[in-house]
């Protein structure tokens, strides 16, 4: 089975086709898309959903797209759906980083958690997966594997960042990694029907 995974974003891609390797995973550029992809609603689920949909209605084959948010307690669950562009519109992952550390200067909570819903269309169906990784923010950017947050983001039970693991070791445990599980497994299930 074919599905086109509704990204830009080459980590997501590499990290996703190392766990769902029962099916055949296409990018964007392998079916000749090359598109900014709409992105304006206000939870994971409707942006998830809006970026599959927006795939699938240009390419009519099965779609999926993630969106993950980084919930930080203290900050009321910020930056949330606005992880991306939470240092403004243009800004990188070093600048999202630094605004974090800056707003938790002097915050002893620092509980966080990662969360994503990946949205599955075909034209006849539309699923949603969910997985979520609790954790710490670091109060120094850690490690150079990973990308986005992943330097300040200490999973639950582990004494290293997200950016100091390896990629199989982050999928195993990640936010992504459990919500592509259980897409798989669906999948799975689907195809031996
Ligand atoms: P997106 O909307 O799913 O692309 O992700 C929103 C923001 O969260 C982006 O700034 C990403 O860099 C960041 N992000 C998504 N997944 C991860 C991850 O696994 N580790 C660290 N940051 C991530």
């Amino acid at each position: 089975m074919k599905v086109v995974f509704a990204t830009n974003n080459p980590n997501k891609l590499k990290e996703i086709r190392a766990v769902l390797s029962n099916v055949e995973v296409l990018s964007l550029a392998d079916i000749n898309i090359d598109t900014d992809i709409p992105e304006d609603h206000e939870t994971l689920q409707e942006n998830a959903m809006q970026k599959a949909q927006f795939i699938f209605d240009l390419c009519k084959l099965p779609c999926f797209a993630d969106d993950t948010g980084l919930e930080v307690d203290a900050l009321n669950g910020r930056p949330g759906v606005f992880s991306a562009r939470y240092a403004g519109p243009q800004c990188s992952s070093e600048d999202n980083m630094d605004l974090l550390l800056k707003e938790m200067d002097g915050c002893e909570n620092r509980s966080a958690q990662f969360r994503t819903v990946i949205a599955f269309i075909d034209g006849k169906d539309s699923h949603y997966f969910e997985g979520h990784v609790k954790g710490g923010i670091l109060h120094e950017k850690k490690g150079a594997q990973g990308f986005g947050y992943d330097p300040l983001f200490m999973p639950e039970g582990y004494d290293i960042s997200f950016a100091e693991m390896s990629q199989e070791e982050k999928n195993r445990i990640s936010h992504r990694g459990i919500a592509v599980k259980k897409f798989s497994d669906w999948l799975n299930s689907r195809t031996s029907e």
